[in-house]
């Protein structure tokens, strides 16, 4: 895909004009320099790609198998390692009571429902329930943690955008800082790769931070500390993981 404008590469900041055409037809730019480095964010991209997905951001609906594993651990609570979830002490039937007023069971067996009708709120209601499926992964502390492999990708993702404080897509400039931070999720989760450690430093990172500077600071400068604040002390420690 060609065209009269340019914009950076969102894995290492190059001037180019190829853009991921399906993003396109959603209406947002967002420039790879080349396939490889398109690939590098695939895995965590091809969920958010295209119409309907990329903009505004918009997390896929619960799939069955998710459905399940919700329904299972509808009463646990996530315990300490859960300290960054603001709610840790609830559960996912406690946070279900505020988003609906239908029986938490019936609400989750609704999607495993074949040909379940999508309703707006979905997303929302998806990422909430991964970020609680992401910690309850978790085992006790002082355990060791387990293989980033076992967590499922979706989960990693909510998780890390509620530890940054942007998993609800409220405002327009969550958007593109949150494709900025699927580049990020994807290296965390990506085998090992001198090329990809080397963007992430030298461009991802920064880049990021420039994005709350330049453009969320001038509309939004509440929320662009809180998110600078944990995006940095945050990364600080995953950089070594
Ligand atoms: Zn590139
Ligand atoms: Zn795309």
């Amino acid at each position: 895909m060609t065209s009269e404008s340019t914009g950076k590469c969102l894995v290492c900041g190059i001037e180019t004009k190829n853009r991921c055409s399906a993003c396109v037809r959603a209406g947002i730019d967002l420039f790879f320099c080349s396939p490889e480095h398109q690939k590098f964010v695939w895995p965590v991209h091809r969920c958010f790609c295209g119409p309907g997905k990329a903009n505004p951001w918009t997390w896929p609906a619960l799939t069955p198998d998710e459905a399940r594993e919700a329904l299972d651990k509808l009463h646990v609570k996530p315990g300490p390692s859960a300290i960054r979830l603001d709610t840790h002490h609830s559960t996912i039937a406690d946070s279900l009571r505020v988003i609906t007023d239908d029986n938490p069971e019936d609400f989750l067996r609704s999607y495993m429902i074949p040909n379940r009708k999508p309703t707006a709120d979905d997303g929302t209601i998806a990422c909430a329930i991964r970020i609680y499926l992401y910690f309850l992964r978790f085992p006790p502390p002082n355990s060791p943690p387990p293989p980033a492999a076992e967590i499922p990708l979706l989960y990693h993702v909510s998780a890390n955008a509620h530890m940054f404080n942007i998993s609800i897509d409220t405002e327009e400039w969550r958007t593109p800082l949150l494709h900025r931070l699927s580049v990020f999720a994807s290296w965390q989760r990506s085998p090992k790769n001198p090329e990809f450690d080397h963007a992430v430093t030298k461009y991802v990172r920064p880049d990021i931070i420039r994005y709350l500077d330049e453009v969320v600071i001038p509309v939004d400068p509440e929320a662009s500390r809180k998110v600078r604040q944990a995006f940095v002390s945050r990364t600080a420690v995953l950089r070594g993981s």
